[in-house]
């Protein structure tokens, strides 16, 4: 089964996609994670990609589906992607559309995790603390929601039409979430 979680930043779509991962044994496929990897490594690409993530701008198209490509098509990991924070852009929906039937896969369900501004500006605050990321300051909190709103809310269009996308309240309990996406799922 290939989820998606789909929803602004601070919604929690790295932490439902964790504890699907357990419960589902699938794999959790963060294009965030990716990323901090690059530039923790300080790869070509984390060199590139540095500034965009810290100003909490969205990184090219180009760079995201480079880093992705081989996840989609890796034999071990077929129907057991749960995607977190991908696709962001129409480009890349558009473009997982195409490797998912090139690898003989499909979208299954697709889960909105809708969450209000202000709920998300304090989750990211906590988060701030515990996770120590360098592009969770307020400004780049609040760029990142702008981004979110400009260039992801069409991508929301686009899956919000489909008989497979749930909304889901984001604001509830972490195991709350979980067990409303698993109850769709009849897990
Ligand atoms: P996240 O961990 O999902 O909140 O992503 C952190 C940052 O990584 C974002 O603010 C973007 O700069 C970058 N990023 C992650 N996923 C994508 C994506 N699919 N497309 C473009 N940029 C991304």
């Amino acid at each position: 089964m290939n989820i998606i979680l789909f929803g602004p930043p601070g919604a929690g779509k790295g932490t439902q996609a964790k504890n699907l991962e357990e419960k589902l044994n699938n794999y959790q496929v963060s294009t965030g994670d990716m990323l901090r990897d690059e530039i923790k490594k300080d790869t070509e690409i984390g060199k590139k990609i540095i500034n965009y993530m810290n100003e909490g701008k969205f990184v090219d198209d180009e760079i995201v589906n480079k880093i992705i490509k081989n996840v989609i098509f890796d034999p071990q990991k077929k129907d057991k992607l749960i995607f977190d924070g991908y696709p962001r852009t129409i480009e890349q929906a558009k473009n997982l559309d195409l490797w998912l039937s090139d690898s003989k896969q499909k979208i299954d369900f697709i889960f909105f995790l809708n969450v209000n501004k202000d709920t998300l500006i304090k989750r990211i605050e906590k988060r701030k603390i515990l996770e120590k990321r360098s592009d969770d300051d307020l400004d780049t909190i609040l760029k990142r929601f702008d981004t979110y709103m400009e260039t992801t809310k069409p991508v929301l269009k686009y899956y919000s039409t489909k008989s497979n996308f749930k909304e889901i309240d984001g604001s509830l309990e972490i195991a709350e979430i979980t067990s409303k996406i698993l109850n769709i799922l009849k897990v």
